[in-house]
């Protein structure tokens, strides 16, 4: 699948460039070429130097099975200690968010467990979620901590990403999301909370390089429009990147959150007309997360049709995160976006891949089946690319390559 360094709009989001009987080389990390298996492997040059590395080289027969590149997760909240039953259960039987607060659920049911928990502790708890990522096909992922709501718990939540990152094969973009929620302490004092995260909580993550964006909740309830876009401001004074959860309840205007360029605007189930032309016209990436919807069993979602035949780039992502979506399954994803979303196949894949590289602008690196790019790929034991959202919740992803080495899947 060939995806250059831009993201797909519109009809393009369709162009997968499928190819059938395909072959890829990889070498030191990098796919060194790809395409039809007799036109690569067929050719002289290539034929002589198989010949010559041949203990080297390893072939895998992906047995007429899909390949497609490694499934990239834009947004997750991995950074907690345990699930959260009480909210399960109580929503069921219709409970509001201030009932299921006051039985003990909620978020600050995650923000007490991650300020009780070690950084050992975390990080172990992130590395199992990678895992399970990694297992069904995604090779890169975007971490946010968000859970600990103080300086020292926000940066030990980012402590504990870099941990997990550094035993896993694959790549790991970590974002700094201290303005997640105003912590209990602070009600009442809302600014006072932004200006700890402006001037220590961003700085710091900074300093200790352990983060390469920062993200905010602009929300009712959470951050106001004027409260992230000093945030914002910070995170650009101190060199890193943002992106924004937004529009998930309540539209927002977007014009000035976009002039900070943000890599990533994330939910946006209900966007303004007049911001969809704005959003096409720039890089950022629109990135839904159906997950959410479906396990807080909303009947509506994000209107994807409208937003890519505006010509928005959109990607997908999990939401991975305890409260509101479970799920370490990029596939599911893939599911939930042709069956709700009234995605295609290929667009659905492409958003999971190209267009969420570029979400994490990493989309020289990733994203795509090219020359040059990291040689990240998912297998997966169908016979066609539209199985693979198909056959939901159930794993069907045989094996990862990570940088050119098997790294997991169910036979890896
Ligand atoms: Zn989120």
């Amino acid at each position: 699948m060939q995806g250059g360094h831009a993201p797909r709009r519109g009809l393009a989001l369709e162009e997968i460039g499928l190819i059938e009987d395909a072959a890829v080389l990889c070498g030191g990390g990098r796919i060194i070429t790809a395409g039809p298996q007799r036109s690569i492997l067929g050719g002289p040059k290539l034929r002589d130097l198989l010949r010559k590395n041949r203990r080297k080289v390893r072939e895998i027969d992906c047995q007429g099975g899909v390949v497609i590149p490694g499934l990239i997760d834009s947004h997750t909240h991995p950074v907690f200690a345990g699930p959260r039953l009480v909210d399960f259960e109580k929503r069921i039987t219709g409970a509001t968010y201030e009932e299921i607060a006051a039985a003990g659920g909620g978020i600050r049911s995650s923000v007490a467990g991650v300020r009780k928990a070690t950084r050992k502790q975390l990080s172990d708890h992130v590395l199992h979620a990678f895992n399970a990522m990694l297992s069904q096909g995604t090779t890169t992922i975007e971490a946010k901590s968000g859970y600990g709501l103080t300086l020292e718990d926000e940066i030990k939540s980012l402590r504990a990403i870099g941990d997990a990152a550094r035993h896993w094969p694959g790549t790991v973009v970590p974002t700094l999301l201290a303005a997640h929620v105003v912590p209990q302490e602070f009600t009442g004092k809302e600014d006072q909370y932004v200006d700890l995260v402006c001037r220590k909580i961003i700085p710091q993550a900074e300093s200790d390089k352990l983060a390469t964006f920062v993200d905010v909740f602009c929300e009712r309830g959470a951050f106001t429009l004027e409260q992230s876009e000093r945030i914002f401001a910070a995170a650009q004074k101190a060199g890193l990147g943002v992106r924004a959860h937004v529009c998930q309840f309540t539209p927002s205007n977007l014009h000035t959150l976009l002039s900070f360029h943000p890599a990533s605007l994330d939910h946006m189930d209900c966007v303004a007309q007049h911001d969809l032309t704005l959003l096409a016209s720039q890089d950022t990436v629109v990135t839904l997360l159906p997950g959410a919807n479906y396990f807080l069993g909303h009947s509506g979602f994000a209107d994807a049709r409208r937003l890519i035949d505006s010509g928005v780039a959109v990607s997908l992502a999990t939401d991975y995160n305890p409260g509101t979506s479970p799920t370490p399954s990029m596939a599911f994803v893939i599911s939930l976006a042709c069956t709700h979303l009234r995605m295609s196949p290929r667009e659905a894949i492409a958003a999971s891949t190209i267009n969420a590289a570029c979400a994490l602008r990493l989309q020289e690196r990733k994203g795509s089946i090219e020359p040059g790019k990291d040689a990240d790929l998912a297998l997966f034991d169908v016979k066609d690319y539209r199985e693979i959202g198909y056959w939901f919740a159930w794993n069907r992803c045989s094996q990862v390559i990570v940088g050119g080495m098997e790294k997991g899947g169910l036979c890896g």
